[in-house]
């Protein structure tokens, strides 16, 4: 598959990598369909994330359609159509409990940072029970990748 893939400071390429698989029972891999560049993809890749490293794939959310899910996933199955946020959250560990997803124990940031992103064809989404978010099939996907834009925004502003 076709993924945009960070080497170093201000060095990316679109490139071949491997396609996702399941690794974990709690995993679903999405088949892409609008992927989000938000501001703070650009200092990531400027080399301002020490914990990205060569050739990882870029990019933090999107919308897709689910193309397989693990045996321990019950709320999503093949050709569901979702909407995956910045953060993976397992769901029930203690943030995770009080409504801290961006602080799971087990999840948290992770995706285009400490495992492969949404820049891509295909992307694993850990937990994906706590971390995909249902939408319709015939929602404007348009629209809900620049509402996440706005939410990162306010996040960012603190006034959500
Ligand atoms: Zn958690």
């Amino acid at each position: 598959m076709n993924a945009l893939v960070y080497h170093s400071a201000d060095k990316e390429s679109w490139q071949k990598m491997p396609m996702p698989v399941i690794q974990y029972s709690t995993d679903a891999v999405v088949k892409m369909k609008k992927a989000v560049i938000y501001e703070t993809d650009i200092p990531v890749m400027n080399g301002n994330a020490l914990s990205l490293t060569d050739g990882r794939i870029v990019g933090h959310e999107g919308v897709g359609v689910i193309e397989e899910v693990g045996k321990a996933v019950s709320n999503f199955k093949k050709g569901d159509h979702v909407l995956i946020f910045s953060t993976t959250s397992c769901g029930v560990c203690a943030n995770c409990a009080q409504g801290l997803y961006s602080l799971c124990e087990k999840g948290g940031k992770m995706l285009g940072n400490v495992i492969d992103g949404t820049q891509a064809e295909y992307v694993r989404i850990p937990y994906a029970d706590g971390s995909l978010f249902p939408i319709s099939a015939d929602a404007d996907e348009g629209v809900l990748v620049k509402l996440m834009l706005h939410l990162n925004t306010l996040a960012k502003k603190k006034v959500v």
